[in-house]
């Protein structure tokens, strides 16, 4: 299939150029003076060939991804031949429908990297209202915290909490055939109905819940439904005063019984959160008291994926991807790996389409919100300024502002950089996640002398994480992103005053 004398990684890097759209002539102008300007042919990649590269762009163009004309035969047929690319098939049965987990070779090796001994996240619900197949996706974070896809789910339709386990440990068992030393630190989903014991079960490890999707909603609806940014500005600090309670262990449905009465005049968005969130709420309560909250740079690194995966996938007009499985396979096993390959490239920079959409990636809000200099920021009031937004509810994921990504629902360059700011200077609480974590540590500390076994081991675990995030804070500091030490300074010393109230 493929030419002998290039490695594996410049064929990947070829075919997802390829895949992307740049032409063979670009490819090839780009790779020969790279050649040339290191001084000639010094390894066997150099040698790669014009008419190589233009039999593979031949094959991309002339494949169809209609391997048969009934979608399900076309499938199987596709995981027949993709045997390497598919970690779990299920066929129509009498119970349930098909389910099909896609992992390409590239995908497994971005796991075992940017997984062991850290976090695993699950996008559980892209494409429900557009797509006929629903997608599923699994996501690691790489050094920039950016979600990089290592997994794809597909199904006509996902039950609400029996399917995780039909795919979840043939996913494991991949990896650790790979690598039997591979160790996941956290699992993350977005929904309550997740089946969690199977998750623990599967991957020995916490399960943190996030809550980017909700907050995401809310926030997008409250920008549609009410046109003054005062009122807007009031929802949503209420539901994020609300939600916060609950994390904390008291709040219940009735605060929300208040809050829809409190606020009756706002008839549009009252009517869609009663219908749509209400009914939902006392299972996302019980997962918000019980499970850890994931932090706001993860929310903000999923909120990214999933709107990259919007623009990626149903960037073209493409009727066949929302009504066959088999077209939506190809896409993903192709194109879409390919973008997200080329976002790890480091040459990308040099081919102008780059910088098209689709393709171009950036980074996440979070990360953006840390190249803002605080000189941007300017305090009006209850408000703040940044740049030339103005945020409402400062220092808060529930903030509200009026630049084209917060008018959308998301969580904007802005409002991180206020959250990050008013941390750095110790003016805002410490996040949920935190305080969660200081009230773990408390708990331990609380432990009866017969355990203080326990109570010493967690003691030691929190001064060596302590310290890991010194190094590291320590080492990226020089450009001010202290933000997350500094936090963790802030906190510890509340947390010594509380503990002291033990
Ligand atoms: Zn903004």
């Amino acid at each position: 299939m493929y030419a002998p004398f290039i490695s594996e990684d410049l064929r990947l890097r070829v075919l997802s150029l390829l895949h992307v759209g740049i032409p063979v002539e670009t490819i090839m102008q780009r790779h020969n003076e790279s050649v040339e300007k290191q001084g000639g042919v010094s390894n066997r990649d150099d040698l790669l060939t014009h008419r190589y590269v233009r039999i593979q762009e031949r094959n991309i163009r002339r494949a169809s991804c209609e391997l048969d004309e009934d979608d399900d035969i076309s499938i199987g047929l596709w995981v027949e031949s993709h045997q390497n690319h598919v970690f779990f098939y299920e066929d129509f049965s009498d119970n349930d429908p098909f389910l099909l987990g896609i992992q390409t070779e590239w995908q497994l090796q971005q796991m075992i990297r940017f997984g062991s001994g850290r976090l695993l996240a699950l996008d559980s619900r892209f494409g429900t209202n557009k797509l006929k197949y629903p997608i599923q996706s699994l996501v690691v974070f790489n050094s920039d915290n950016k979600a990089i896809p290592v997994a794809w789910i597909i199904s006509p339709s996902f039950s609400t909490s029996g399917d995780t386990h039909r795919w979840m440990r043939a996913l494991f068992n991949r990896v650790r055939t790979k690598d039997p030393t591979w160790k996941l630190a956290g699992f993350i989903i977005d929904n309550p109905l997740l089946d969690i014991v199977a998750i623990r079960e599967v991957f020995q490890c916490s399960v943190l819940i996030c809550f980017w999707r909700v907050r995401h909603a809310w926030h997008k609806n409250i920008m549609k439904r009410c046109s003054s940014m005062e009122t807007r500005a009031k929802l949503s600090k209420a539901l994020g005063q609300i939600v916060k309670d609950i994390c904390k262990g008291f709040g219940a449905i009735e605060s929300f019984d208040k809050f829809m009465e409190d606020n009756v005049n706002c008839r549009s968005f009252m009517d869609y959160f009663k219908a749509v969130w209400y009914p939902r709420m006392g299972s996302w309560i019980t997962a918000l008291k019980t499970l850890p909250l994931a932090s706001q740079e993860s929310s903000a690194a999923l909120e990214f994926y999933h709107n990259q995966l919007k623009i990626r996938l149903l960037n073209e007009n493409d009727y066949d991807i929302n009504q066959r499985a088999d077209c939506l396979i190809n896409k993903l096993g192709t194109k879409i790996q390919a973008y997200f390959w080329l976002d790890e490239y480091e040459g990308k920079d040099d081919f102008s389409r780059y910088w098209k959409d689709e393709w171009a990636s950036g980074l996440t809000a979070w990360r953006k919100a840390r190249t803002i200099p605080n000189a941007d920021i300017v305090t009006e009031g209850e408000r703040v300024k940044v740049v030339d937004h103005v945020v409402w509810n400062p220092g808060s994921e529930y903030a509200i502002c009026g630049c084209d990504w917060g008018e959308k629902g998301n969580l904007c360059e802005h409002v991180c950089k206020v959250i990050q700011y008013f941390r750095e200077k110790g003016l805002g609480l410490p996040s949920i996640s935190l305080l969660q974590y200081n009230q773990g540590l408390i708990n331990m500390l609380k432990c009866p002398p017969a355990n203080s076994f326990i109570r010493d081991h967690a003691v030691s675990l929190a001064v060596w994480v302590n310290e890991q995030l010194s190094a590291q804070y320590g080492k990226s500091g020089r450009n001010g992103d202290s933000d997350g030490r500094d936090e963790m300074v802030n906190s510890c010393t509340r947390m010594e005053v509380d503990a002291e109230l033990c």
